[in-house]
């Protein structure tokens, strides 16, 4: 079969509500976990794992944060292990709701560990397809991915 390129969108509506249809059809998966909300996951220096957003996840974790009054990335709450900037000062995910896929998959030991990738490789797929129409250019870091997109939300 000849290789068709998946077309490029210009507005950023279908590309969040595909991200968006991702993250419901995760969480309908027949698979035990459950996250209790610890954060220890949050924490990329003490977990040695920093989540990586791409495009479609980050602009709509940027939209989160603007919702929820921030106009830029907050500076950590706790450099020392590495606290995530989305962890507030009681030590709560401001997006959570908005949380990106890692988020949601890189579960702690507490929570039922992670989902292995073939758990989830057609939802990371989708991921990436929205990726390559909103000219992404892969996953990013979440501090650089986020700092990113709030310039174009
Ligand atoms: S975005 Fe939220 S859930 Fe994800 S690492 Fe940061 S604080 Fe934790």
């Amino acid at each position: 079969m000849a290789y068709r390129p998946t077309p490029q969108i210009k507005t950023t509506a279908p590309a969040l509500a595909e991200v968006r249809a991702v993250y419901e059809e995760l969480a309908a998966r027949p698979i035990e976990r459950s996250c209790e909300g610890r954060t220890e996951c949050c924490h990329f220096k003490l977990t040695g794992k920093t989540p990586l957003l791409t495009k479609g996840e980050a602009l709509l974790a940027a939209k989160a944060l603007r919702a929820a009054g921030r106009t830029r990335v907050p500076e950590t709450t706790n450099e020392a292990s590495g606290a995530c900037p989305m962890l507030d000062a009681r030590n709560r995910c401001i997006i959570y709701e908005s949380r990106p896929f890692a988020c949601r998959t890189h579960f702690c030991a507490a929570a039922g560990g992670p989902y292995s990738r073939r758990e989830v490789l057609d939802l990371i797929r989708r991921l990436e397809v929205v990726d390559f129409q909103l000219n992404g250019t892969g996953p990013h870091a979440l501090g650089v991915a986020l700092r990113e997109a709030l310039l174009q939300t």
